[in-house]
């Protein structure tokens, strides 16, 4: 089985906004985002988003939308040869209840089946509350963090 680290992407990959990020001119991607995610991958761990858009549920962007600024963030990474593997997101307003958006666990159980992870073996880091307890709610283990200490976020991993 494969081990994971399930990224948040507002806040550790890129810069949060309160008016959302709704095109690639809103994207303000990280600078040690590229070493961080080679660094876990050269560690065998698959590097996965698990991200609320709530702006698709608010009608602020659309899928397509959502899938260019993905793309945008693949582009930055591929120029240090590195790459997300995935990118799972719940679409859905909060005040829809659905059964993806984080704390649910639903996107990282979905994820794991699809890549067959070790969710005990596997971790979540995000700046929010929701994050890790989407984390303990699929079973995986969580840290806090948003992008300013998600190097030592990442030595922890790698040392537990
Ligand atoms: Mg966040
Ligand atoms: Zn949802």
């Amino acid at each position: 089985m494969n081990k994971a680290v399930f990224l948040d992407r507002d806040g550790v990959i890129n810069k949060e906004k309160k008016t959302y990020v709704k095109t690639i001119d809103d994207l303000e991607i990280f600078d040690n985002i590229s070493s961080c995610i080679q660094k876990l991958k050269k560690n065998n761990f698959l590097v996965i988003v698990i991200t609320n858009q709530s702006a698709i549920g608010r009608g602020l962007i659309d899928v397509e939308k959502l899938n260019e600024i993905h793309e945008e963030i693949q582009n930055h990474l591929a120029k240090s040869n590195t790459k997300i593997d995935a990118f799972y997101f719940c679409p859905h307003h909060p005040d829809e209840n659905c059964l993806c958006r984080k704390p649910q666990p639903e996107l990282i159980i979905k994820a794991s089946n699809d890549y067959d992870i070790d969710l005990q073996s596997s971790w979540i880091i995000g700046d929010n509350d929701s994050d890790v307890l989407a984390g303990h709610n699929a079973g995986c283990k969580g840290i806090k963090t948003d992008n300013s200490n998600l190097p030592s976020a990442i030595e922890k991993i790698l040392k537990n």
